[in-house]
């Protein structure tokens, strides 16, 4: 069976006392791979490796473009191995191949190039003041970063934190979800063949709470935490970092609404109302689980909605015609199991899904669900949509920013001053207008509520992973003639 070891120091490396977990492939749902358990002494470990790097190597003072040359080299063996990449995180979590090898593996890399080149191109701010002196700012590295990630987009997510860390010229210990080790062991191995030095990027493999990752969000020699998460294990993170006064990004969770107005183009707005909460088997946070359409066109929509929905190939995630695999887990795809079987009790009618073939669930459509069902309080994680009939603006705009999540929310309409009004009314992180996922890097990232704290992507990550200085200058003034 394979083995997937710890990266520290530049080492692959076994955990101190031997201990192994196995990772389950939720397809064949049987153990594909061994993975090194680490305990709080791996954490440790990889925080002196990641310590010693920050504090004595020559990362953080390399320069821009000699770091960005690396960073760019690892970029270029991602595409290169993307194939093995893409079946990692496949074989570990059951996202189909199609989307690993089109979206995950290409955004990975350029989530490297894209904060290689930022931080080299980022400029300060210069102030001249009326006194004789002028001030500049300096954007110097953080330190030791921790970066905690997901099991949902493994690769995207922890390229998503290491890369503006590693930019900026911070020192990471990358800890991947005990689901997903496999793309963060290569992502760990391609580190080291790119030239970044002993220590700069460590991967410490393992279990979250009580173990290695509670560990890294402890120890007082970090300097920043960077989380994605559910909101519940923000909060633990969140907690562990303030006893070190240790600043933290969460990125948490969310129950998106979209909003399909009656103008809407529906050939669209179904196609991206379907992407939105049934891709990667409806496991993204951004996930547009409450779907709210105007009464004027709801039974044509639903009825469209429906169909392609239906029409959605379910199954094996390694043939490339499957877009939607099995849940990530057995626990987890129980647990989306007892939110459906739940449904009908809270009122909901199931128009279309259900259980599949092992641990898939079929894009499930529910209607009617009451106001206070959990199946549209609560982030389920798979793809289940509630969907409500709504008739004016305001009412639709109420409904959405009813929840204690904010990360996102999508409306479809095209009428130019309504999608403006609206997506100024909604209480999120994010709202796309006519489409889903499209991201700018350097645009903020980040939740309102329980969705998260604080804000990452171009300027915002650069705020978080450095020590933004001010250095004021007296300028002496000309000798007298
Ligand atoms: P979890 O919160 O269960 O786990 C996230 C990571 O934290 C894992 O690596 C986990 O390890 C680790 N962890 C767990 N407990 C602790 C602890 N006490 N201290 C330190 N680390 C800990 O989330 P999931 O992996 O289940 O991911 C799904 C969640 O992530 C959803 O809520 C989703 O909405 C959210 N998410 C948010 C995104 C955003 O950008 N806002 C993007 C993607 C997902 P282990 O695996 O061992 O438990």
């Amino acid at each position: 069976m394979t083995f997937i070891p710890h990266v520290i120091d530049g080492e692959e490396v076994e955990s101190l006392d031997g201990a192994r977990f196995e990772s389950v492939d939720p397809w064949t749902r049987a153990p594909w791979a061994e993975v090194a358990l680490g305990d709080a002494r791996d954490a440790e470990r990889a925080v002196t490796a990641a310590r010693r790097a920050f504090d004595t190597g020559p990362w953080p003072r390399m320069g821009y473009a000699e770091r960005g040359k690396i960073l760019h080299r690892l970029a270029d063996l991602i595409e290169a191995r993307g194939g093995e990449l893409a079946l990692a995180d496949t074989t570990d979590m059951g996202k189909p191949i199609s989307d690993a090898t089109a979206m995950d593996v290409p955004r990975s890399a350029h989530n490297l190039r894209f904060f290689a080149d930022h931080a080299r191109m980022s400029v300060g701010d210069l102030l001249p003041m009326d006194t004789g002196h002028h001030a500049y700012t300096r954007f110097e590295p953080a330190g030791v970063v921790v970066a905690i990630a997901p099991w949902n987009f493994p690769l995207m997510l922890e390229t998503w934190k290491v890369a503006p860390a590693l930019a900026w010229g911070n020192c990471v210990v990358l800890k991947p979800a005990e689901d997903t080790p496999a793309s963060a062991h290569i992502l760990g191995r391609l580190a080291n063949e790119a030239g970044l030095p002993p220590g700069v990027l460590n991967v410490v493999q393992g279990y979250g709470p009580e173990s290695a990752g509670q560990a890294l969000t402890e120890d007082a020699r970090v300097d920043r935490i960077t989380f994605t998460g559910e909101s519940g294990t923000g909060r633990a993170v969140s907690r562990a970092a303030a006893a070190n006064l240790t600043p933290v990004s969460l990125e948490l969770g969310g129950k998106g609404a979209n909003l399909v107005f009656d103008d809407a183009d529906l050939e669209r707005a179904v196609r991206w109302s379907i992407q939105a909460v049934f891709s990667n088997a409806g496991q993204v946070c951004l996930a547009g689980s409450r779907l709210f359409v105007q009464r004027g066109i709801f039974d044509a929509f639903l009825d469209a909605f429906t169909a392609a929905a239906d029409a959605m190939v379910a199954g094996d995630p390694k043939d490339p015609s499957t877009k939607l695999g099995p849940l990530s887990s057995e626990a987890h795809f129980n647990k989306v199991r007892e939110y459906v079987e739940g449904a009908v009790g809270e009122g909901a009618t199931i128009v279309t899904g259900g259980v599949g073939d092992g641990w898939v669930i079929r894009p499930t459509i529910l209607t009617g669900a009451s106001a206070t069902a959990r199946v549209r309080c609560e982030e389920i994680f798979g793809p289940v949509v509630v969907v409500d009939a709504f008739d004016s603006e305001d009412e639709a705009v109420a409904a959405a920013n009813n929840t204690p999540y904010g990360l996102n929310a999508m409306l479809f309409t095209e009428n130019l001053s309504r999608a403006h009004r609206v997506a100024a009314a909604l209480r999120a992180g994010t709202v796309w207008t006519n489409c889903f996922f499209i991201r700018d890097l350097r645009a903020p990232f980040g939740g309102v509520g329980d969705s998260g704290v604080g804000r990452e992507g171009g300027n915002f990550s650069r705020e978080f992973f450095t020590e933004p200085k001010a250095v004021v200058m007296e300028i002496t003034p000309a000798p007298r003639a």
